[in-house]
């Protein structure tokens, strides 16, 4: 039986991308009437166009710009434990083909049908974040449906990110099921890497790049690796494991820095990997002027841009990366550049970084485009979800 909700009326004329197929409806899209007022953040509601069309189910929220975010085209759908574990158990099938061990992102959002929720999972350990109040208000919902599909040991919520402001959401990181996990050991690339999802940043662990290091390890063969940005080591020790000879971690966290250190203990390459705290930027130049250069040097920085009026200033820091990275790059070596800034777009991520290698005066070829693995799909009517870049370049 459908489930009653309030109807959300979309201005006549307006809608045009959620008529097309996306899920969002922004708020000037909307009739914002005394009923739409009333409603708390996250409600669900039924959205139709102004000549009577329904749109389907949504999950509501009048305090900000994406006012709906479309969860089916069904109106009436009830968004209750079966709805959760039903879109869980149809995201897990597809990361269960192409993964042999359950080491990936379960949920990534609106690509998987659950707009602003995303679910990484460590083995029996998952690792969460709400990036919308119509999850929020649901996290006892989801919590069951995440036990009930996966049966695991402990969900944690990462909920302490910038994007939640938006939403009208606090900041917190609690755990909703389970002991605390501590670190957790998992494998990637041949190596086995270290990752604390109550702790470390973001979820714990960045699986969107697990691709992009198996690629930049086919360069690694012999040659000394400099990854800066390195996090908990994710390029460098695919790297070794790849036959690289030495590897130099550069980043401004410790406890980043520290889980590092621990994966290459636990992979056998601790006589190999070097870990320097430093600001990248100021280590780059260090080098510079010293003369130290690597075959294979990966930049993956955190996003420059968190919002739209940072797209200029972020723009010159990919320029001023990709020229300080491509220095530090021996003759005939290879350079990996990353963004996860969504705000940035490929086309001008490309030319930035395009800019600053030839800055630095260094012939290139681009070998490689990418974007993030395929545990991270894109919705395809939200080509901007697609955050990630990945350009890999061949110097002279
Ligand atoms: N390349 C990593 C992910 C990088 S995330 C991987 O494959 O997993 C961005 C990293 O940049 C974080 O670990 C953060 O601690 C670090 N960082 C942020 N600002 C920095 C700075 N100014 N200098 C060095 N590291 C920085």
């Amino acid at each position: 039986m459908a489930t009653i909700h309030p109807t959300l009326k979309v201005k006549p004329r307006e809608g045009k991308r959620a008529r097309a197929g996306s899920p969002w409806i922004f708020s000037n899209e909307i009739v914002m009437d005394a009923e739409m007022k009333a409603l708390d953040p996250g409600e669900a509601v039924d959205v139709v166009l102004d000549d009577g069309t329904p749109l389907g189910t949504a999950i509501f929220n009048g305090k900000t710009l994406i006012a709906a975010r479309l969860v089916s085209s069904e109106p009436g759908i009830a968004l209750d434990a079966d709805f959760f574990a039903a879109r869980l158990a149809r995201a897990d099938a597809i990361r269960a083909r192409l993964f042999a061990t359950p080491f990936y992102r379960v949920a990534h959002a609106e690509a998987d049908g659950l707009p602003g929720l995303v679910v990484d999972r460590y083995g029996d350990v998952l690792s969460v974040q709400m990036g919308a109040a119509g999850m929020d208000v649901r996290t006892d919902i989801i919590v069951a449906a995440l036990r009930r599909v996966f049966e695991p040991r402990a969900i944690v919520l990462r909920n302490d990110f910038q994007a939640r402001t938006l939403e009208g959401l606090p900041s917190l990181t609690a755990l909703a099921y389970g002991k605390e996990p501590g670190e957790i050991a998992f494998k990637e690339n041949g190596a086995t890497f270290l990752c604390d999802p109550m702790t470390g940043q973001k979820t714990g662990w960045f699986y969107d790049q697990r691709e992009n290091r198996a690629f930049a390890g086919r360069f690694a063969k012999g040659l000394s690796v400099l990854d800066v940005f390195s996090h908990a080591g994710g390029f460098a020790l695919a790297a070794l494991a790849a036959g690289a000879s030495e590897a130099l971690c550069i980043d401004a966290s410790e406890k980043a820095l520290g889980l590092a250190g621990k994966a290459a203990s636990a992979s056998g390459f601790e006589a190999k990997l070097g870990l320097r705290k430093a600001d990248a930027f100021e280590a780059l130049d260090d080098m510079a002027a010293q003369g130290v250069k690597f075959g294979l040097v990966i930049a993956d920085p955190p996003a420059f841009a968190k919002s739209r009026k940072d797209i200029e200033p972020a723009a010159r820091a990919y320029r001023k990366l990709a020229r300080a990275a491509a220095a530090a790059v021996e003759p005939g070596g290879t350079l990996v550049l990353g963004s996860c800034s969504h705000h940035i777009d490929a086309a001008r991520f490309h030319a930035e970084c395009a800019a600053g290698i030839h800055q630095a005066k260094r012939p290139a070829r681009l070998l490689r485009s990418s974007g993030a693995d395929v545990d991270h799909p894109v919705h395809p009517h939200l080509p901007e979800t697609a955050y990630l870049k990945a350009l890999v370049f061949a110097l002279d």
